[in-house]
């Protein structure tokens, strides 16, 4: 049988594997942590357990495929549940507004507490839906880099259409101008953070991710999104995967333009087939650093980091649901902090992502596990120790005011996640969450291929390069693999 190397364990070499598995490949998965899963992980702080990373769930179907694809009834081994709630929103004037999975309810949500008219928001998530329709065909499900996708027909009628994706203004511009109330254009506006771009910049085509959570839905993994690693990792054994952790891949071998295996500190190891699911910036500078450079694509501007406290909370709050957000009274000045100065805001939005509200073993009875994150600048050797401090301090207060307690009495655990530590743990470049930003109109083109136009039986997968960051667009990228692999 023909021999794959997999380099990493992060959800898309996961993925890669358990596909080169069913093709007949016997496949070697190379990880330098001693756990699967990269950013997918989890952590355990006393008797608190915390999704690592990752936190919304869309696109199960996805990862249902994986088990199909080995025989198997998805349900058996992965259980998942649609939210009816997506997220509750609190603005700092006290307005509170929860984005409801159903339709109708949703729209008279928005209707009631921002005077929003229906049909603007019932415009927004069709708009958002056929971008989907429109473009997930084509740049997500196929290889941007081959022939045979920009010559399809789909490709065709979609240039014919190329004005309406909304490529020439910002998604800022896009939302101002369909909503009435700014509240309404901020709540929209996130989404540009779901793949770590600034709404200010990015363009409007990338109102195509509401339609992920409203359209498709936002779902929650039975035991927590460290379920899929773990899962995955278990069905990637199933079918014969060999993993072996604790070793970090140090070079890819190249010989006369072919990839040949990698070096490790047990030696060489030869494969006829290479998938690297290390960062793509990461991988040149290391495993191919005497090979050709695209540096271009090496250079391109990073997506934004984050910077996360994990708490131990000794109190219930039944006002916070599963995904909460305390918004910034100033958005367009937060994103100018995060991407032009480098810096924090003084009043950051707050995410408080607490899986004890699905799964009560996360935390003590009574108490909660409060993943509370903010969106910050890619590592460029700021003062991480002072600016956590300086976060801590900001993110107490706003929580405190909206909650009407001051929460630091109630923090029993704690552990920090900065953008040093991210890229330490998973070799992430400047900790950014997603590879490259999509902050300018070609950044869907400005991403590697899933393969090596100069070094034959060399491929990539994951978050850093086509078609994106994200647990779907990774688990699409370990397909687009596959099938470059077996044309
Ligand atoms: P990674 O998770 O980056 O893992 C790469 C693996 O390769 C690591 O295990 C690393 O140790 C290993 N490795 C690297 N170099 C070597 C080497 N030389 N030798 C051996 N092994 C090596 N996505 C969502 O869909 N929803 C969310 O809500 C969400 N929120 C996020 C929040 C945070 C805080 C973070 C960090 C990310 C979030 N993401 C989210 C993004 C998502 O986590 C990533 O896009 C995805 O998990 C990346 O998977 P990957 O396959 O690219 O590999």
């Amino acid at each position: 049988a023909k021999t794959a190397i997999v380099i990493g364990s992060g959800i898309a070499g996961i993925a890669a594997a358990i596909r080169l598995a069913k093709r007949g490949y016997t496949v070697s998965v190379f990880e330098a942590n001693n756990y699967p899963g990269g950013k997918l992980s989890e952590i355990r702080l006393g008797a608190y357990r915390f999704d690592a990373g990752p936190s919304l769930f869309t696109l199960p179907a996805l990862v249902d495929e994986l088990f199909e694809l080995c025989g198997m009834n998805p349900a058996d081994s992965f259980v998942y549940e649609q939210l009816d709630e997506t997220c509750r929103y609190f603005f700092p004037d006290g307005t509170k507004l929860t984005a409801w999975a159903d339709r109708e309810k949703l729209k008279q949500e928005f209707l009631e507490k921002l005077t929003e008219p229906k049909e603007n928001v019932e415009a927004a998530l069709n708009q958002s839906q056929w971008l989907y329709s429109q473009l997930a065909p084509l740049f997500i499900e196929k290889s941007l880099h081959k022939p045979g996708t920009w010559l399809s027909t789909k490709a065709f009628a979609a240039y014919s259409r190329l004005h309406k994706f909304d490529f020439n203004r910002t998604m800022h511009e896009a939302n101002s101008k369909r909503f009435e109330n700014e509240k309404t254009t901020q709540l929209f506006n996130r989404y540009a953070t779901y793949n770590g771009s600034d709404p200010y910049q990015t363009p409007a085509t990338l109102n195509i991710i509401p339609h992920l959570e409203f359209g498709i839905g936002a779902y929650f993994p039975k035991g927590g999104m460290h379920s899929i690693t773990q899962t995955l990792y278990e069905l990637a054994e199933k079918v014969g995967v060999r993993f072996y952790f604790n070793t970090t891949v140090q070079k890819i071998v190249v010989h006369n333009g072919t990839a040949k295996g990698i070096d490790t500190h047990m030696g060489f190891h030869k494969a006829d087939r290479i998938v690297c699911n290390m960062d793509m910036v990461a991988a040149y500078r290391t495993l191919l650093k005497d090979q050709h450079q695209p540096k271009k694509l090496l250079n391109q501007p990073k997506s934004s980091s984050a910077l996360i406290f994990y708490w131990g909370i000794k109190k219930s709050f039944p006002q916070l649901g599963l995904h909460n957000i305390f918004f910034t009274s100033d958005y367009k000045r937060e994103f100018e902090h995060i991407f032009d100065k480098g810096s924090l805001f003084k009043d950051p939005t707050v995410y408080v992502n607490i899986t004890s509200v699905m799964n009560p073993s996360d935390a003590p009875s009574g108490c909660q596990n409060w993943f509370t994150m903010i969106n910050v600048p890619n590592n460029q050797g700021q003062d991480w120790d002072y600016l956590i401090q300086y976060a801590r301090k900001a993110i107490i207060n706003k929580l405190s005011e909206n909650l009407g307690t001051n929460i630091e009495s109630f923090i029993e655990e704690e552990s920090v996640l900065d953008p040093r530590l991210i890229e330490l743990k998973t070799s992430s470049v400047a900790g950014a969450l997603y590879g490259n930003s999509s902050n300018n109109k070609f950044a869907a083109f400005l991403r590697h291929p899933n393969f090596s136009s100069k070094i034959r039986h060399l491929y990539f997968c994951g978050g850093s390069v086509h078609p994106g960051g994200g647990i779907p667009l990774c688990l699409s990228s370990a397909k687009l693999v596959d099938e470059l692999m077996n044309q």
